[in-house]
């Protein structure tokens, strides 16, 4: 079985990455500039915002976190979002999710500029994704077809099972793998919580992915052997954190997967890099 260790593939990306960074810069180019706008004060999202500010600052990239109280209207974020989308020297801006629930998500995820959405959430760039057109695409999607990439194992002509039909991870993940790209072109079934008989889809999965958040809910009746695995989900339990899939149980029967955590996650973060790098190339 392999483990396909998105921490070693996503070192790889941000060296490229920072490659470019120190190129362009060493020519005289300002930073790329990342603002990632937080409200509140919710422990792991705190966890996350630093995260995110460090490996950029790792990068090369210029960094800059708005910690808003959880008070703030959502007239007072979506001031701050103009400002941001104003700002010649920020490329990439990042709302911070959860909001309190005062805030309507979607109006703020609209208000940010589609040339400035480095999270790949915001109409234009979704609608570009399912055209085929370029633009920033979601990272966890991107970041599970690039660790795919990495591990050369292609599901092109397999059939893939999605489970999960979210709009940040399993619908954009199952209209990437769909498309007419090298690592992608598979036969893709969407899934979720009122597919019937889920376990009989799933095990009809050359590539399952999945994207519940349900504590090893996805045990041997649900893969088939030599199947390639990649589990999305993040679940805080008793034991510490731990995927979707039962991966004790499933490790002589799958071909590879991925191990939560240290899978998926890493790969999320190094394309919202990516995704920066990207709209400092096209912006500046
Ligand atoms: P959502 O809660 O938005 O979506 C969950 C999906 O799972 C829904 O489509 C839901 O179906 C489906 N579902 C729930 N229960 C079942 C079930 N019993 N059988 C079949 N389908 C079911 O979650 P997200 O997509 O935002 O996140 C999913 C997981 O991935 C979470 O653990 C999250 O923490 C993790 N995550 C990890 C990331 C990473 O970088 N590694 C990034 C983003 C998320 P329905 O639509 O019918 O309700």
């Amino acid at each position: 079985m392999l483990l396909l260790d998105g921490r070693i593939c996503a070192q790889e990306c941000k060296k490229k990455l920072k490659e470019r960074v120190l190129a362009d810069t060493a020519l005289g180019f300002r930073p790329p500039g990342l603002a990632v706008i937080m409200v509140g004060d919710d422990p792991a999202s705190a966890i996350y915002v630093r995260n995110k500010e460090k490996e950029a600052s790792l990068l090369g990239i210029s960094a800059q976190t708005c910690h808003l109280p959880r008070a703030t209207t959502e007239q007072e974020l979506l001031a701050h979002i103009h400002e941001f989308n104003a700002a010649s020297d920020i490329d990439g801006i990042l709302v911070q999710l959860p909001l309190p629930p005062h805030i309507s998500a979607s109006s703020c995820l609209l208000a940010i500029s589609p040339d400035k959405d480095v999270d790949g959430f915001h109409p234009n760039n979704a609608g570009r994704m399912t055209l085929g057109l370029p633009g920033l695409r979601p990272c966890t999607p991107q970041g599970i077809v690039e660790l795919l990439s990495f591990y050369h194992l292609s599901p092109a002509g397999k059939k893939a099972v999605v489970v999960g039909r979210s709009n940040i991870v399993g619908k954009p993940l199952a209209i990437m793998l769909a498309e007419p790209l090298e690592y992608a072109n598979a036969t893709v079934t969407l899934c979720h919580s009122k597919t019937a008989n889920l376990a009989k889809e799933c095990r009809s999965a050359d590539f399952l992915f999945l994207s519940v958040g349900s504590p090893r809910m996805f045990g041997r009746d649900y893969v088939k052997e030599g199947a390639v695995v990649i589990d999305v989900g993040i679940n805080r339990t008793k034991e510490g954190i731990v995927g979707d899939a039962d991966r004790a149980a499933l490790e002589d029967r799958v071909l590879a997967i991925t191990p939560v955590p240290g899978g998926v996650g890493p790969m999320t973060i190094a394309m919202l890099l990516k995704n920066t790098v990207k709209a400092w190339e096209q912006n500046r």
